[in-house]
């Protein structure tokens, strides 16, 4: 038995694909697997999903070159920086780039043999990456570059997952301003705009929309889960088992610092979960798991490896299953965080164990194999 890892549920996820396409059936899917896929494991995903999806896009290079070198044959966008030195790859691996900024546009045009496929990005308001729209003129010199082959646009939203929807039109306004300008330089193949809160929440999906968290079953927020107009399954669990249960009396500390001092006798759980997996140690005296349906609290300090829970009052055994994150909308906000960042700090030690129909198709597992052979 595997004691601590992430259950990956392969047709959830093509169900969240489906469902977030009916919002417009006409639109390409572009299935967002930066951060190895939000944690989850980037190259397993998108050989079960390609079928389904028109595109993808990641964050590096290596993420890109990962995908074809898996077998992956759909188009592939990294949606950020890839090292000057490096854009030959992007050539030979058939990549797409995002372009914003003209020099380093001209750089790369003047390297590579071969045309790249190239996304002009626009910066309408997220101010990360993108031209802005004082800078047509270099938008248009862009033409100039052959070996550039500008199939699209795009822009990205700020604040789509939010209750006041005001800058989010401000921001669409923006983009078709600028596209409006330079649509005698420019035959895009298609534009895209949309995270998933911009596809679930404003319905905004032309040409295509880049979904991420919510390919995996998590609304981007509370504000657009409580809409409810797209169902969504989360896809994945985060499992871990009781390892130790004990009683302690009255005054008894509970791990580092003694920052739990028990007032009364009480029932702990140990549990083989610490922050080298992810857990943060901000869930100190914080967090909350889920064993034997019952909420149990985090007692004192989240060690490297383990931690310790309450579950006076209750039948626990060791070998007892633990959810982690019960309902990571509640968990990541008693940090100050948001489920993306929980999903992503997951470490590489904890197993992946991929389902479908309800079988374990695959088991990733960087700490190595038990088994003997
Ligand atoms: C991460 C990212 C997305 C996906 O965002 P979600 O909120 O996870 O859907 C889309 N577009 C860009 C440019 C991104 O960086």
């Amino acid at each position: 038995m595997i004691e601590t890892y992430v259950e990956v549920d392969i047709d959830k996820i093509i169900k969240n694909i489906n469902n977030i396409q009916s919002i417009d059936e006409e639109s390409m899917f572009c299935a967002v697997i930066k951060a190895n896929g939000y944690g989850l494991g980037a190259v397993r995903i998108a050989r079960e999903i390609e079928e389904f999806v028109d595109y993808f896009a990641v964050a590096r290079l290596e993420e890109a070159i990962s995908l074809r070198k898996s077998g992956i044959t759909k188009p592939v966008m990294v949606l950020a920086y890839v090292n000057f030195e490096e854009i030959d790859k992007c050539v030979k691996y058939d990549i797409d780039l995002p372009i914003y900024d003209l020099e380093y546009a001209k750089k790369i045009n003047d390297s590579i043999s071969g045309k790249l496929k190239v996304h002009i990005a626009l910066d309408t308001g997220h101010g990360r990456i993108g031209f802005r729209e004082s800078e047509l003129d270099d938008i248009k010199k862009l033409k100039n570059l052959d070996n550039l082959d500008v199939i699209s646009a795009f822009s990205h939203f700020s604040t789509a997952d939010e209750k006041d929807t005001s800058f989010t039109m401000i921001q669409k306004e923006r983009f078709y301003n600028i596209l409006n300008q330079i649509k005698d330089y420019y035959k895009f193949k298609f534009i895209h705009l949309a995270n998933s809160a911009g596809a679930i929440k404003h319905n905004i999906t032309k040409d295509m929309m880049r979904i991420g968290i919510s390919l995996y079953g998590i609304y981007p927020s509370i504000e657009v889960k409580n809409e409810k107009l797209i169902y969504l399954e989360q896809c994945f669990k985060y499992i871990s088992h009781v390892s130790y249960v004990k009683d302690i009396p009255a005054n008894t500390p509970i791990s580092y610092g003694r920052t739990f001092i028990s007032k009364e006798p009480m029932k702990i759980a140990t549990i083989p979960l610490g922050y080298a997996d992810g857990y943060m140690r901000a869930f100190s005296n914080k967090g909350e798991v889920l064993i034997n349906n019952k909420l149990c609290k985090v007692l004192g300090l989240v060690c490297m490896d383990q931690l310790m829970v309450d579950v006076s009052g209750m039948e626990v055994y060791m070998d007892d299953e633990v959810i982690i994150y019960p309902n990571i909308y509640k968990e990541s906000n008693k940090i100050n965080t948001i489920p993306y960042e929980l999903m992503t700090s997951i470490a590489m030690r904890v197993p992946r164990i991929y389902k479908k129909n309800g079988k374990i198709i695959d088991i990733d597992n960087y700490l190595g194999e038990i088994y003997e052979d």
